[in-house]
């Protein structure tokens, strides 16, 4: 190893398993690298064998000063590409993850340059005791909106008034959900339990992931710095909360706009990818031949599965509004089968639609045609969204999915909710007023104000570049 390589600060990224929190961490550290980092970037070996079929084995060769690393996950060996059982790849991130990321890092501190820095998912707070063994520190980006943050932060608080773990599961059904939560600073006033991250409907006080997120957010304190994929425009009020009881925070957001804008289109870093499905090219020459704003683009994320009956009421829906649509459907979206769409509606998607099975889709959000987003309102796929100036139909299921949707048809005025128990006259008339009604009209304009504000804090001087080299600095202070 030559003596220039070895000066460069080395900072380990290791993001939680899953394409959702894959995406930032990556572009964090393109971001990183662009200042002057050495990279590795840790995947699971699952997940890592996924990316080597879905993109071909050049997508872990990396560059001499960007290198993939993974350590097992600890879940039984499996070479299927549906997205893995979240409580069970969770419980494990806690117990078998720390020894080998541990290995990893002595391994790394022999053959390249020595480790400075982690940079590791919020949720994957066992890091930090590695950080502590090696003396280095450590920044968490938590990948998700500042509002679930908050939202996640006052779990505790919940159990301690006795609101939850539910007392029975007809809480689920019988309006209990409906019970105002007004007394979290930060958070809008509105709030219900229902807006809070969908782990707290749970009767089960040993239940995985309410105790997994009771316990990472009083860890999260032990981090030297906090960054957010988000911006100070978008959450101001949620953010000055969280500043004042966590560590240094900074939003560093929309990180895809940054990572735009910093690393050449054609540059090998920009080669660099993470995605764990073979993104279909064709969606985009479909997409050339129609109107502004007159597609509907449908896509539910990389982990939420749908019963059938659910998938059928959706695709009714569509084909019921007449409007042109983009319908991206993973091969493991429906539960315990792969999804069947009924003979009749293939027919009308000959006329009018396009379905596929995973796409690029930031980049297809910023496409002119996409006049709406019909979306399970995943974080990433909201910044996405209001990057691209689309207004959104929210469709939440899972985990901090409900505050995103809350903050989008209320404080962000971009969206409107369809029912949790779908049906396909709602998915028809929801679909009409975004993409011809009074509503949809003033939502896409919200959408397309957040837009520039996003491009503002992503931009020359904007507040998350600021930020970024803030973090960067003080990081590099205390390697
Ligand atoms: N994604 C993609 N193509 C697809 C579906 C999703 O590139 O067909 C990306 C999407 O752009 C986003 C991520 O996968 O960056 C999904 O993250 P999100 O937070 O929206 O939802 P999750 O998958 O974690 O539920």
């Amino acid at each position: 190893m030559g003596s220039l390589a070895n000066k460069k600060p080395h900072a380990v990224c290791i993001p939680y398993p899953a394409q959702g929190h894959i995406n930032p961490m990556l572009m964090l550290a393109k971001l990183l690298h662009g200042r002057g980092f050495h990279i590795t970037f840790v995947l699971t070996e699952f997940n890592y064998s996924r990316l080597v079929r879905s993109q071909g084995p050049e997508a872990v060769k990396g560059l001499a000063d960007f290198r993939y690393e993974a350590i097992p996950d600890g879940l039984p060996i499996s070479d299927d590409d549906a997205t893995q059982d979240i409580p069970a790849l969770t419980d494990s991130t806690t117990k078998n993850f720390l020894a080998p990321f541990r290995c990893l890092i002595a391994k790394l501190n022999d053959y390249s340059p020595p480790v400075s820095c982690i940079v590791s998912d919020g949720n994957m707070t066992f890091t930090l005791d590695a950080a502590r063994e090696f003396g280095i520190p450590e920044i968490l980006l938590w990948t998700a909106s500042a509002c679930g943050f908050l939202a996640y932060i006052h779990y505790q608080h919940l159990v301690d008034r006795g609101l939850i773990p539910l007392k029975n599961s007809a809480d689920m059904s019988n309006g209990y959900l409906d019970t105002r939560v007004d007394w979290i600073p930060g958070l809008t006033d509105s709030m219900s339990l229902k807006d809070f991250p969908s782990f707290i409907r749970t009767t089960d006080a040993k239940d995985i992931m309410l105790n997994f997120f009771l316990r990472e957010t009083s860890r999260v304190t032990m981090a030297d710095s906090i960054i957010i994929n988000s911006f100070e425009d978008l959450e101001g009020p949620t953010l000055t909360s969280l500043q004042s009881i966590l560590p240094p925070i900074y939003t560093v957001g929309p990180l895809s706009v940054l990572a735009r804008r910093a690393v050449p289109n054609e540059s090998d870093l920009a080669a660099i990818t993470a995605s764990l499905w073979k993104e279909d090219k064709t969606c985009f020459n479909w997409l050339d031949g129609k109107q502004l704003a007159s597609v509907v683009y449908v896509n539910f994320g990389s982990i939420i599965v749908m019963t059938k009956e659910q998938l059928v009421e959706f695709a009714w829906g569509l084909a019921n509004s007449c409007y042109h649509f983009l319908w991206v459907i993973r091969p493991d979206q429906v539960k315990g089968e792969s999804a069947v769409l009924p003979p009749e509606f293939m027919e009308v998607v000959k006329e009018r639609g396009l379905v596929v099975r995973w796409c690029a889709q930031e980049e297809l959000l910023t496409h002119p045609a996409v006049g709406v987003f019909l979306t399970h309102s995943g974080w990433n796929s909201t910044l996405e969204s209001l990057c691209g100036g689309v207004p959104m139909i929210c469709w939440p299921l899972y985990a901090e999915q409900q505050t995103n949707c809350k903050y989008s048809c209320t404080d962000w005025g971009v969206g409107m909710e369809i029912n949790n128990d779908v049906r396909r006259n709602e998915v028809e008339e929801l679909i009409r007023e975004m993409m011809g009604g009074v509503n949809g009209k003033k939502m896409r304009e919200n959408a397309v104000k957040w837009k520039e504000s996003a491009a503002k804090a992503a931009g020359p001087n904007g507040s998350s570049v600021v930020n970024l080299d803030r973090v960067v600095n003080e990081v590099l202070r205390r390697c």
